[in-house]
């Protein structure tokens, strides 16, 4: 737990599933009011369970918002929704992302630019909308975006994904190095393999499910609570001096697993 955390107001995004709804129950444990975003209605059945699971007694602590993070009209649903629910923004969690598998000469310009859209274009508004905001109430706001191993590691056949997620990356060092001076601090989580949706009829096949472990050294696949503790901890003023920083969750592989017993 994090005393500094109570009260604390943060979106996140793409968060009614996966790692965004992992962290949404974090920051809500912690006591914060957190604005919930799904993008269609069949995905708003999670945000449903936690708002009825944690609105309670009259008060309400989190709302959920359809909206599409790669527009500017659907940041601004999200951004205002914390300021006309709850008078105030501390947190913007940038969560929302998607991957597309196919061959690099295979991919089609549409499926490029949804993913580039939704993994960075996404995070660049939602970042662009908060900044404005923690400069005119010279808040020391706190931006975390949701990156991947694969701003790391190339991923052959997710060039788009990669290409989304090394953006992330940079742009993260960006405004971190921007804004420093302001206290508006941004880092980047950059999960493994964790246990979602996104990856959920990839891990249904063992064979495939065999293949990713052999490339953790910590030998398991992570959850989303894993994401989530990080998560807290960035927000709090426990991680004050971090900045500009991607904090890898992945049980090591970025270790170079490859090269485990002195193979190499
Ligand atoms: P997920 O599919 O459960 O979550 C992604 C969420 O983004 C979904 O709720 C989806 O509805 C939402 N979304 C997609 N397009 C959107 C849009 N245009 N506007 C708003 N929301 C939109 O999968 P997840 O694993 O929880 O993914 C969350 C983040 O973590 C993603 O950015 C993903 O790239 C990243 N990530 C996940 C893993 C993993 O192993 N699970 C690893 C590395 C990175």
């Amino acid at each position: 737990m994090y005393q500094d955390l109570v009260g604390k107001v943060a979106v996140v995004t793409g968060s009614s599933s996966g790692l965004g709804a992992a962290i949404v129950r974090r920051y809500l444990s912690e006591g914060m009011k957190v604005v919930i975003n799904y993008f269609s209605d069949s995905h708003i059945q999670q945000a449903q369970e936690i708002m009825a699971e944690y609105n309670r007694d009259n008060k309400k602590v989190a709302v959920a918002i359809q909206a599409d993070v790669s527009t500017e009209e659907g940041i601004e649903k999200l951004f205002q929704a914390a300021i006309t629910e709850f008078g105030e923004l501390d947190i913007w969690v940038n969560n929302a992302g998607m991957e597309i598998k196919s061959p690099t000469h295979e991919v089609s310009l549409e499926d490029w630019r949804k993913q580039l859209d939704i993994n960075l274009t996404g995070v660049f508004l939602g970042a662009k909308r908060v900044i404005q905001y923690f400069l005119e109430e010279e808040k020391h706001g706190n931006i975390i975006n949701i990156s991947s191993v694969h701003e790391e590691i190339p991923w052959p056949t997710f060039a788009a994904y990669s290409a989304s997620k090394g953006g992330v990356k940079l742009l993260t060092q960006t405004i971190a190095s921007e804004y420093a001076d302001k206290k508006i601090r941004a880092n980047s989580i950059a999960p493994g393999a964790i246990a979602t949706p996104i990856n959920a009829e990839k891990f249904k096949d063992e064979q495939e499910r065999a293949e990713t472990e052999e490339m953790i050294p910590m030998d398991f696949i992570g959850e989303p609570e894993h994401v989530a503790s990080c998560a807290a901890w960035l927000a709090s003023t426990e991680s004050m001096y971090v900045t500009g920083t991607t904090l890898f969750v992945d049980g090591g592989m970025t270790l170079y697993p490859s090269f485990q017993e002195g193979k190499g």
